[in-house]
């Protein structure tokens, strides 16, 4: 299932496929298709090797909610990309190998969204302290 040959709503073959297909305006490089599942999955560049398991439409929906708050992490900062990943496969429990968001389900996805808006709640809380520490500082002195 993770290479993507195989659907995993369907359990059919899925096709290999340019991404045209389902971007119909341009192309993105290669995918894996179910057409009637309406479920794909991108590859790593220039190979056949897929970059998690198929998702449909609202599995897709959790994918890219997941990877807002979670790239946040790193986008802004707060830790290195290396950094969130580790930390992100501590908090889910998972050998870091299993952690990309392209593998995970739905709840997984839930949680992966979860964990990173409470983190970043968290660490922009800890800024706005230390600028109000900082200003009472400048103000005392
Ligand atoms: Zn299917």
């Amino acid at each position: 299932m993770l290479r993507g040959e195989i659907c995993p709503y369907c359990k059919q073959p899925t096709k290999f496929v340019d991404s045209i297909e389902v971007y119909r305006w341009r192309s993105f490089g290669m995918i894996y298709l179910c057409a009637p599942c309406d479920a794909y999955v991108g590859v790593h560049k220039d190979t056949d090797k897929a970059l998690g398991r198929l998702a449909n439409e609202e599995l897709r929906r959790w994918k890219n909610y997941a990877h807002f708050w979670f790239d946040k992490l790193w986008k802004n900062n707060y830790m290195s990309r290396k950094e969130a990943y580790t930390w992100l496969s501590e908090k889910l429990n998972l050998p870091s190998e299993y952690v990309h968001i392209g593998f995970f389900g739905i709840e997984t996805c839930q949680k992966v969204g979860k964990v990173s808006q409470d983190l970043l709640d968290l660490l922009e809380g800890r800024q706005v302290q230390e600028l109000i520490e900082n200003l009472e500082l400048k103000q005392s002195q």
